[in-house]
């Protein structure tokens, strides 16, 4: 595949870049290993600054960056400026809280000294999506760097402008030459960095497939990796949800970011006695989304992110249909130019059903109706996925019972899920393992070294 930024609302090719040479990428490396060795002994505070300075750039180019979100992967306009706050907010975060989340962690051995210090590793590599394409970079990005670490990132081959634009931006809040660079390769090449020596640990935020591929070799060379895959969240309706709140909440969960999100709400689950009501209102509401340019402020559901991710969908609703689904609404593309998908409601889906075990990438909920409160969580769980998940009831005790019981790294009562700077994110099952985000998110390429202080005359 090609690095081009392709409007997905035309299908026009816009630019096409060069892939680096093998040379610029090893010198790329080299850089970076370079800038390591300075930049670990900095302080926190300078990393800090650094991190503040490249928030503020983020917040005064917000009209720019968003538009060119916008442009290479469809998401609607409104939403692309969020991610740009979003990603400020990240780095902000990160350098308010990175001196105190990383500080020494003293122990209370028998006797003497001990304490954990926590290090930073050397160069990290990270793999990223198109399906958020600050806020993803963010969130490796500003922790590693905060703790010392330097930062390779290859980005998605369909947001290439957005790539080289963040490594500008830390150029221009004057990071040192080799902090974080950005890598123009291709997919295929991207697990081959994996074995270079130079580079001390890898993330990949994306689908099982290429997590998989560079996990394997992060675990050949005895690499420390963290994966973000995919999801297929299921949001579970019981009989005292507030029904019209909960379908509100439930197209929000669905269309976000066009559909393509790793936690957005994929699979309706409603319990029989209020699941004609909800599939009545929820059908009703989203037959009325106005599908169209992600640029128009009234567009509430623009393109997929290309023409290959529409084409994708396109079929696995149709397998779903030669496997016994049924259509609610929608079910076909879009006529006319551009990425586009009909917004869509199946079911009737099986566990015989391929698409049953499938993430549907795209504004295609999945609408299942079961008896009781244990047959939804029983449903929920049926996935190879572990990444989120919704609970709709008016009794928040009930909604941390049934949370305690889905099996996924992150459970939200009453609300889609979603994200902020200081809660973790991450997932369990096929959706991968590690946590970014919050405190956790730093702890996850440092050295916690111990250093203990012993007397000459102490025991052995
Ligand atoms: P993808 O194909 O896996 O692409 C993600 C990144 O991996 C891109 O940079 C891609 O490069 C690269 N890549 C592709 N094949 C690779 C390989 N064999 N080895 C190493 N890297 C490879 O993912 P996608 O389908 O575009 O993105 C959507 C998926 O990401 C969904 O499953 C979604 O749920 C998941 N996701 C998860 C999270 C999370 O936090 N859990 C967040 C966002 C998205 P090219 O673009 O050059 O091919």
């Amino acid at each position: 595949m090609s690095i081009q930024t392709v409007n997905p609302a035309t299908n026009k090719v816009v630019k096409t870049f060069d892939e680096m040479s093998e040379s610029a990428i090893d010198a790329a490396i080299e850089q970076a290993t370079k800038a390591f060795e300075s930049w670990k002994k900095t302080t926190y505070s300078h990393r800090a600054e650094l991190l503040h300075r490249v928030a503020k750039l983020m917040r005064e180019k917000k009209d720019t960056l968003a538009k060119l979100i916008t442009l290479e992967m469809g998401k609607l306009i409104a939403q692309a400026e969020g991610e740009i706050l979003l990603s400020a907010d990240i780095f902000d975060y990160y350098a308010t809280n990175g001196e105190e989340f990383l500080a020494d962690k003293h122990l209370n051995p028998e006797y003497g000294e001990a304490f954990i210090r926590h290090s930073p590793i050397g160069v990290l590599y990270g793999v990223e999506p198109w399906n958020f394409p600050f806020y993803q970079v963010a969130r490796f990005a500003a922790p590693n760097l905060m703790i010392g670490n330097t930062i390779l990132v290859k980005h998605a081959s369909i947001v290439p402008q957005c790539g080289i634009i963040i490594e500008e931006l830390f150029k221009e809040a004057k990071a040192p030459a080799g902090i974080y660079t950005n890598l123009l390769i291709p997919g295929s090449k991207a697990t081959a960095l994996v074995k270079d020596k130079r580079i001390k640990g890898v993330s990949l935020t994306g689908s099982e497939a290429a997590g998989s591929s560079l996990a394997a070799e992060a675990g050949k060379y005895l690499k420390k990796s963290v994966l973000e895959l995919g999801g297929s969240d299921a949001f579970i309706i019981l009989e005292d949800a507030d029904i019209d709140k909960t379908v509100d909440w439930a197209i929000v969960g669905r269309i976000n970011n066009n559909g393509e999100c790793c936690i957005a709400s994929k699979r309706f689950i409603a319990v029989e006695a209020i699941a004609d009501e909800f599939l009545m209102k929820f059908t009703e509401k989203m037959s009325k989304l106005k599908v169209g340019d992600p640029m128009d402020a009234d567009t509430d559901l623009g393109p997929l992110s290309s023409e290959a991710a529409a084409d994708l969908i396109a079929k696995q609703v149709d397998k779903a249909i030669e496997h016994g689904a049924k259509i609610i609404l929608g079910g076909k593309r879009r006529k006319g130019e551009g990425a586009f998908m009909e917004v869509t409601i199946l079911t009737d889906i099986k566990p015989e059903n391929p698409i049953y075990y499938e993430e549907l990438f795209g504004p295609i909920a999945s609408f299942y109706r079961v008896k009781d409160e244990n047959a939804a969580i029983e449903l929920a769980n049926d996935s190879p996925f572990g990444l989120g998940g919704s609970v709709f009831t008016q009794d928040i005790e009930r909604g941390k019972r049934v949370a305690n019981l889905i099996d996924t790294g992150m459970v939200y009562i009453n609300h889609p899920t979603w994200t902020q700077a200081d809660l973790p994110f991450g997932g369990t099952k096929g959706s991968g393992y590690g946590r970014e985000l919050s405190a956790l998110g730093i702890e996850e390429f440092v050295n916690k070294k111990l250093i203990r202080v012993c007397g000459l005359n102490d025991p052995f």
